[in-house]
């Protein structure tokens, strides 16, 4: 047992206060674990587009800590957690596997009905509060993690026990993005050695989604972005050609057809943009192209095809987090980077000292860079 089991520690975390305003670096009080919860101390954790999103957000739930991505230790753990202790090396998800539920006992599921990522609780499940305060004012948590934050409590099922040699300033950026488009090639598209993918959108999702690919052995990689600048970049991620849709005057899916007679073996979209669902759809080979949407839309849109695109043997699908279940294939994600088999360092574009962390956030709405490590000890 740590010196500190069962105590509310005092520490720094990154609060935000308000939609759209910097961060406060305030010392906060972390309430001890409750059942089935674990404490953490956070060593590294790293920006996500989904951070920025909500913190842009008028949702009401501020005073809030962001914060998903992220490597830490166990320092304590709460009643009914046989599977972790103080010490184990572990990468927090936000969303979870309670290893009890239908979609947990399904092979096919990663969807867990008690742990599903859920962004507008704040609160913890055990008893609805929060274990984070400054001066008694209770702080909100965010998708279970909240990891801009020294120490931060989290449920069992939202932790990977990772082999205690892996980095974690580098196996950090696994526990979000990297595996969601990692996952989404090799546990869903599954291209076979040899096969032509294309990508849509070439963001750390979808250059780990090319990632994927590369590792799968496909010999042709199309990545599809609207942005050129990004081209250059997924050259060290496996694409072997570019396509910007804004250089043709028609379709990207008949261009990309033209390119590769008839079709590609696999796409998978990675934009969040509808039109570019449909295309990745549209472009993949008849007879057995598989298309994987990844991207999440907006909240009005429509996917609109002819169903003969579906009848002449195409198949279209979608995944969540990769379909990786968060306690029981993570480990092995980390593992595919200790065997040198996935490249992680490439993703990793800026670091900045744990006091500097709005730093990340100028570089993320900048659109600069991949993926930023916040350091969590100066
Ligand atoms: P990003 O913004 O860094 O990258 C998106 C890229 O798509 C950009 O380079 C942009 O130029 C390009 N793009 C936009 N519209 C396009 C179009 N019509 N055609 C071609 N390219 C286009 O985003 P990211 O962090 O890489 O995330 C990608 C998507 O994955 C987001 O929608 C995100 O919400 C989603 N996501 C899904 C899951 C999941 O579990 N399904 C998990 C994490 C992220
Ligand atoms: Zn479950």
């Amino acid at each position: 047992m740590s010196s500190t089991a069962g105590q509310v520690i005092r520490c720094r975390a990154a609060v935000a206060w308000e939609a759209g305003k910097p961060l406060v670096i305030e010392e906060v009080e972390v309430a001890p674990p409750q059942t089935n919860e674990v404490r953490v101390k956070i060593l590294f954790t790293s920006l996500c587009h989904t951070d920025v999103y909500f913190w842009e957000a008028k949702n009401p739930l501020f005073p809030r800590i962001y914060g998903h991505e992220a490597g830490g230790i166990v320092e304590s753990v709460g009643e009914g957690v046989t599977d972790l202790k103080p010490g184990d090396h572990v990468l927090p998800v936000f969303t979870g596997e309670c290893k009890e539920c239908a979609h947990c006992k399904s092979e096919e599921s990663n969807m867990c009905d008690l742990l599903r990522i859920n962004t507008d609780r704040g609160v913890m499940l055990n008893d609805g509060k929060s274990r984070f305060s400054i001066n008694g004012r209770p702080i909100y948590h965010f998708v279970g993690t909240s990891t801009f934050s020294e120490y931060t409590v989290i449920h069992v099922g939202c932790l990977a026990k990772i082999n205690p040699l892996a980095p974690l300033d580098k196996v950090c950026v696994l526990s979000c993005g990297i595996s969601t488009g990692l996952g989404a090639t090799l546990n869903v598209a599954k291209p076979a050695k040899g096969s032509t993918v294309a990508v849509f959108g070439l963001g750390a999702v979808g250059l780990a989604a090319a990632e994927g690919a590369r590792i799968a052995g496909a010999s042709r990689i199309i990545g599809v972005d609207l942005n050129s600048n990004r081209f250059k970049e997924a050259k060290k991620f496996g694409a072997t050609e570019f396509v910007n849709p804004k250089d043709y005057n028609k379709p990207v899916q008949e261009v990309i057809a033209e390119m590769t007679n008839g079709g590609v073996d696999r796409s998978v979209e990675c934009t969040g943009n509808i039109d570019a669902m449909i295309s990745a759809f549209e472009c993949v080979h008849d007879g057995w192209g598989v298309a994987v949407l990844v991207g999440v839309p907006h909240k009005d849109a429509v996917f609109k095809t002819h169903p003969m695109n579906l009848l002449n043997e195409r198949t279209l699908k979608g995944t969540f987090f990769g379909n990786y279940k968060p306690r029981s294939d993570l480990p092995s994600v980390v593992e595919k980077y200790m065997s040198k088999e996935l490249e992680v360092e490439k993703f990793i574009t800026h670091t900045v000292p744990f006091s500097e962390i709005n730093k990340a956030f100028e570089y993320m709405l900048r659109g600069e860079g991949l993926r930023c490590i916040i350091r969590m000890e100066e």
